[in-house]
């Protein structure tokens, strides 16, 4: 079957062709255009629609820096399918470095979205519309909030796809959470329409992250040879399987104060272990802060100010630590995660 051309708010990007699209999305006070950034890969054998979207939260860069990596990869050239890539997808929030839009609401809590509600709505309509329902696989990346950092992670609900899981496992980096659907996220969207979607988060708000966009790029890739869009490498090997986290919890500070932590980010911790003290700017009246798991650090607060009841290093937890230990030690020699 021959593939036919890709058509993206009415422009045509014929089979073997690439050609980056701007989505008129609304306009600025001024008038000035606002545009979705869009590039699209149009294969020449019809195959899997990719959809790889970066910035959903306006301050989250990792990700627009994954996707500008993933659209120089040389055998893109060879793609079978489409590849349909969004650096930034909520472009107001990405010109004012935050999260949200100019209304305050979260884009990644408005899909499915209507043409006729808030702006958020609309743009997770538009993005709907032209992109979401046209992809036959997603990955959506993030990173942590603004002064909060995340180990390498993949969150998806697994067990209700086998296509998600395979993903997961394909992806290679050490720690895959089973993770809750979040109400109006595309995530919950796609899956609840059977499309398997997995969530990339790793490092910061507002940074880049080397150690979290190098895995990044190179998950992508090998999600891609594994659903057949990109030509099967047989010298590479696969990476071991990753374990399963089936909960996580955040530990939070006992006081307010100035934060010490003991521990890192990927660290194996044990339940009552001390993760950090808060106290006063002298050091007095110092207090812990508990884990209440076993587990490993996947995120953690960046900032040493902190206040009472503040989440401040969330700890995944799992059946077999020791090879999440293993896998999490190796992957941060590779990449050289330093943490703190
Ligand atoms: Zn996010």
């Amino acid at each position: 079957m021959a593939q036919e051309a890709f058509t993206l708010v009415g422009e045509r990007i014929e089979p073997g062709t690439r050609r980056q699209v701007d989505v008129p999305v609304a306009k600025l006070y001024t008038h000035a255009p606002m545009h979705i950034p869009v590039e699209v890969v149009h294969g020449r054998q019809p195959g899997p629609v990719l959809l790889v979207c970066g910035a959903i939260h306006g301050d989250e860069l990792n990700g627009v820096e994954i996707v500008r990596r993933l659209l120089r990869l040389p055998n893109l050239s060879r793609l079978r399918g489409t590849l349909i890539a969004v650096p930034v997808v909520n472009v107001f929030g990405f010109v004012q470095q935050s999260r949200y839009l100019p209304d305050r609401r979260d884009l990644n809590r408005c899909f499915p979205g209507s043409e006729g509600g808030s702006l958020g709505s609309r743009i997770a309509a538009l993005m709907r519309e032209e992109m979401v329902d046209r992809a036959t696989h997603i990955i959506d990346l993030h990173t942590g909030a603004i002064h909060r950092t995340n180990l390498p992670q993949i969150r998806s609900q697994l067990r209700q796809n086998r296509e998600t899981q395979a993903m997961a496992e394909a992806f290679g980096v050490p720690v895959i959470l089973n993770a809750e659907l979040r109400e109006g996220s595309l995530r919950e969207y796609a899956q609840n329409r059977g499309v398997p979607v997995l969530t990339y988060e790793a490092g910061e708000a507002l940074r880049f992250d080397e150690w979290a966009i190098a895995p990044g790029v190179r998950g992508i890739r090998r999600v891609m040879r594994l659903i057949g869009m990109l030509p099967a490498d047989s010298r590479r090997r696969t990476p071991p399987p990753a374990e399963v986290a089936n909960g996580s919890s955040w530990a939070r500070a006992p006081i307010d104060g100035i934060l010490r932590p003991r521990v890192r980010l990927g660290a194996r911790v044990a339940k009552h272990q001390s993760l950090g003290v808060v106290a006063d700017p002298f050091g007095n009246d110092e207090a812990p802060v508990v884990a209440n798991a076993d587990g490993i650090v996947i995120g953690m607060s960046n900032l040493p100010l902190v206040n009472e009841g503040e989440a401040l290093f969330h700890v995944a937890r799992y059946q077999e630590i020791d090879d999440v230990e293993n896998a999490v030690e190796s992957f941060q020699s590779r990449y050289e995660t330093t943490g703190f």
